[in-house]
C-alpha cells in the first residue's frame, strides 16, 4: 500500500504540532508562506539593531503546557537549556509580590500568598477567597459571563483589579475584563495554577524562539521525512474526487492550520471567520549601556505602560537587554515606535531612576496577535470541511483555552488525528 499524503498548509505552531504527528504515518508536505517557521511565535533578524536576538514576540510558557513541551522535548530541546523555569512568581514593582511554595498544590499556593508582600494579612484572605469562589463558580460550569461581571457580582474591588485580576487576564486571554470569558479564565487557572504545583511553573525562552524552539522542531519534521516548503503561499484549495489540490498538486488529505483571517481568503465555507475580533501584542526591546539588575526575572507594573519586563541577564543573556510587554495594545493611543521607547523606559525608571535613556530599541506590534477570548466564542464547526478531507487547526479552535501556543499544538495534534482516523 503507498502512503497516504497530507499536505499541511500554515507552518506556525500548529502546522509544526500536526506535522510532527502525522510524519510516522503519512507523506507529508509543510507550506509555510514566510521564509521562516513559527507564524505567530517567530524571530525576526535582529540586523544592525544592536539587540542579541529578537523575537516577535516575548513568549512565556507554563508547566500545564504538556503538548509544546512535549514536542519540544521530542526534538531534542533540552528543558534546562532552553528555559528558565521559575516557580509561580507575582512580582509588581508597584504593587504586590507572591511566589508559589515549593509544596503540593494548593499548600503551594496558600503559603506563597501567605508569606506574600506588600500586602497585609486581611488582603492575603481576600485574594484566596476570591480564588476560591472563581473555583467554586468554575466547578459550576454557569452560563459564562465576563470577567468584569464576575468581579462585579464577587465585589472585589478596585484595588485587586488593578493588583491581580486585571494583569492575570491581560496577560493569559488578552482581552479586556469586560469582554473576557470567565469559564476560560477558569480554565486556565485549573489547569497551570491550582491543580498541581509543577504546572504553575514560568518557562521563561533564554535564547530566540527560531534557534531554540523552531529550528529543532524544524529538524525533527526533516528527519521524519517532510517536505518542508518555506516561503509557499497557497493561493488554491480544491476538494475533488481523488483528494484535494493544493495549487494543482494532489494530496489525499489536508491539514489548514492558519490564523483565522488567513483561512478565509483559502476556504469560502470559512467566510464567517472574516467578523472575528483580535487583540494586540506589543513587545518593546530596549538596550542600555549598562546592565539592568532587575529584581526578578519578571518583573510586572499594575500601572504605567509596559506590564511585564523581562530582563535578559537571569536568563543568561546580556543583562543590558530588556523585553517589555503589552498585551492589549490596541486599547492604547497608536503611539510611534519612539513613543513606545520612551513610555516604557519611564516606566523602568520607576526602578532605577537615574537610569539614562536605552542605547537602542525596537517596538514590534503584532496587531491581530489572538482572537479575542469572550463569553460568546465558540469554535467553529468544522464537520461540513471534514467531509471534503479539509480539517483546521490553530489556536482559535481551543475548546478550553484562550489563544496560546499549546492551544495552537493541542489544536494541530487533534487535527493529525482525525485525519489520520480518517483512512
Ligand atoms: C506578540 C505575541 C505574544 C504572544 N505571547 C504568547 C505567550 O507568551 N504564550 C503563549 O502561549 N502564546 C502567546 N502568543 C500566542 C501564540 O503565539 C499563538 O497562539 C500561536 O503562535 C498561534 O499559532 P498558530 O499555528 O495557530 O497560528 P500562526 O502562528 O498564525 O501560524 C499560521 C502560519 O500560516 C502561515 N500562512 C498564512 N497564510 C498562508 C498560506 N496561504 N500558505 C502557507 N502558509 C500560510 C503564516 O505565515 C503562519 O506562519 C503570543 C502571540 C503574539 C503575537
Amino acid at each position: 500500500m503507498t502512503r497516504p499524503t497530507v499536505a499541511v498548509i500554515g507552518g506556525g505552531w500548529a502546522g509544526l504540532a500536526a506535522a510532527a504527528a502525522l510524519a510516522e504515518s503519512a507523506d507529508v508536505t509543510l507550506f509555510e508562506a514566510g521564509k521562516v517557521l513559527g507564524g505567530r511565535a517567530r524571530s525576526v533578524s535582529p540586523a544592525d539593531s544592536g539587540f542579541d536576538f529578537l523575537d516577535n514576540g516575548q513568549h512565556l510558557l507554563v508547566g500545564a503546557y504538556h503538548r509544546i513541551l512535549a514536542l519540544l522535548q521530542r526534538a531534542g530541546v533540552a528543558e534546562n537549556d532552553a528555559f528558565l523555569r521559575l516557580p509561580l512568581t507575582w512580582y509588581l514593582a508597584d504593587g504586590i509580590r507572591f511566589q508559589a511554595a515549593r509544596l503540593k498544590a494548593p499548600w503551594h499556593l496558600l503559603a506563597g500568598i501567605a508569606r506574600g508582600e506588600h500586602m497585609g494579612w486581611r488582603d492575603k484572605l481576600d485574594l484566596l477567597r476570591q480564588m476560591q469562589a472563581l473555583q467554586r463558580w468554575h466547578r459550576k460550569a454557569e452560563a459564562d459571563i465576563s470577567v468584569a461581571e464576575w468581579l462585579a457580582a464577587h465585589k472585589v474591588d478596585a484595588r485587586w483589579q488593578q493588583q491581580f485580576w486585571q494583569p492575570l487576564v491581560w496577560g493569559a486571554l488578552n482581552t479586556p475584563l469586560a469582554q473576557a470569558s470567565t469559564w476560560r479564565l477558569g480554565n486556565v487557572l485549573a489547569d497551570g495554577v491550582w491543580r498541581q504545583r509543577e504546572d504553575s511553573d514560568m518557562l521563561i525562552a533564554r535564547r530566540d524562539l527560531g534557534e531554540s524552539w523552531v529550528e529543532p522542531v524544524a529538524g525533527l519534521l526533516r528527519y521524519l521525512g517532510v517536505d518542508i516548503r518555506c516561503g509557499h503561499r497557497v493561493q488554491q484549495l480544491h476538494s475533488g474526487e481523488h483528494g484535494v489540490l493544493v495549487d494543482g498538486e494532489v494530496f489525499h488529505r489536508v491539514i489548514v492550520a492558519l490564523a483565522p483571517y488567513h483561512v478565509a481568503a483559502l476556504l469560502p465555507q470559512a467566510a464567517a471567520f472574516n467578523s472575528l475580533v483580535y487583540h494586540a501584542i506589543t513587545t518593546v526591546y530596549l538596550r542600555y549601556a549598562q546592565p539592568l539588575p532587575l529584581p526578578q526575572p519578571l518583573v510586572g507594573f499594575a500601572t504605567g505602560t509596559a506590564q511585564w519586563l523581562i530582563g535578559r541577564g537571569a536568563l543568561g543573556g546580556d543583562a543590558r537587554e530588556v523585553a517589555a510587554v503589552i498585551s492589549l495594545s490596541d486599547q492604547l493611543p497608536p503611539y510611534t515606535s519612539a513613543q513606545w521607547a520612551e513610555a516604557v523606559h519611564r516606566d523602568i525608571q520607576r526602578l532605577f531612576p537615574a537610569l539614562p535613556p536605552p542605547l537602542a530599541a525596537r517596538t514590534i506590534t503584532e496587531k491581530r496577535a489572538t482572537v479575542a477570548c469572550t463569553p460568546g466564542y465558540t469554535p467553529p464547526p468544522q464537520d461540513a470541511l471534514a467531509a471534503q478531507h479539509v480539517y483546521l487547526a490553530g489556536d482559535y479552535l481551543h475548546p478550553r483555552y484562550p489563544a496560546t501556543l499549546e492551544a495552537a499544538v493541542q489544536s494541530g495534534e487533534s487535527a493529525a488525528t482525525l485525519c489520520l482516523r480518517s483512512f
